[in-house]
């Protein structure tokens, strides 16, 4: 029998999920189906719930759901606890499980796509929301030498360099004069409003590489960072794909080979 999952989100038509897990499951030779699922913004729970009874095996959340997913979830991944967030949740046997994959397809983006190790470098992380969280944990893991983490309301980013331990340093923008790096990760929304951080000319090391989580066109900050001496700049269609393999791989227990799709993605753009 065929196992169902889908993307549940508010708007949810642009999403590229449905496309990913298709290629995904001819891949691997999977039985699966994979659907839109628009919730509205005051039922999300009765959406996923209604799926789930079903015979849904499970979904993948995004905006602007995620931290409702989280809530909803029974059991959590450290990722997801971390994250404060649910970008994938796992039905079997009854048991609800929530899972946060972004920052892991993040850092696998970066380490193997990209093929920048992460180590004693210098890392600049943009933004406090969802997707700056989420990528805390998996890029402290990989034990750079410092990890910034810039927010224009700076007072987020200090709950967080709290949440975690101090592990990262705090920063407001103005604070970046003096400074640069060998990775910034721009994880802010201003690139989804056609905006840019307010950022110094010297932020980037010889070589360094400049990453907007966003994907699909050539954002602000991307521009801006190969006026300014950025080695290597890349956006966000690598993490999506990414993120998606490693929820294929906790529903499926097979992992996708992700390069092919993530070509194929570009190509059709
Ligand atoms: P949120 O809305 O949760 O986060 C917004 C953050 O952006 C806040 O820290 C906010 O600062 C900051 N911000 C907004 N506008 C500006 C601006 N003009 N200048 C400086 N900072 C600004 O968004 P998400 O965390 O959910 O998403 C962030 C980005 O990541 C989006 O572009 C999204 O598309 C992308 N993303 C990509 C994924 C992928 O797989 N490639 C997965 C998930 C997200 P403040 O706190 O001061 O308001």
């Amino acid at each position: 029998m065929t196992d169902k999952y889908a993307v549940v989100g508010n708007p949810v038509a642009h999403s590229k999920s449905p496309q990913i897990h298709a290629e995904f499951a001819s891949q691997t030779g999977q039985d699966i189906s994979y659907e839109r699922l628009l919730a509205p913004l005051d039922g999300f729970v009765e959406t996923i719930e209604a799926f789930r009874q079903t015979g849904g095996k499970g979904l993948n959340v995004t905006v602007p759901f995620k931290e409702e997913a989280f809530r909803y979830a029974r059991t959590r991944t450290a990722r997801a606890e971390a994250a404060g967030a649910v970008n994938t949740l796992k039905f079997e046997n009854g048991e609800i499980l929530g899972d946060n994959t972004d920052g892991a397809g993040l850092v696998r983006d970066l380490t193997i796509n990209l093929k920048r190790s992460l180590k004693n470098k210098r890392i600049l992380l943009m933004g406090a929301g969802g997707a700056a969280r989420g990528a805390i944990a998996p890029v402290l893991a990989e034990y750079p030498a410092i990890l910034v983490l810039a927010n224009r309301t700076v007072e987020k980013a200090q709950q967080l360099a709290e949440l975690f331990d101090n592990k990262l340093v705090p920063a407001p923008y103005e604070a970046l004069m003096e400074q640069s790096f060998d990775i910034v990760i721009n994880a802010t929304a201003a690139s989804l409003k056609g905006e840019l951080p307010p950022l110094p000319d010297q932020l980037f090391n010889p070589g360094a590489l400049a990453y907007d989580m966003m994907y699909g066109t050539e954002t602000p900050f991307m521009a801006w960072a190969r006026q300014h001496g950025a080695g290597t700049v890349a956006d966000g269609l690598g993490m999506l794909v990414e993120q998606a393999a490693e929820s294929f791989y906790l529903w499926r227990g097979v992992r996708p080979d992700t390069e092919p799709v993530i070509q194929k993605l570009r190509t059709s753009a």
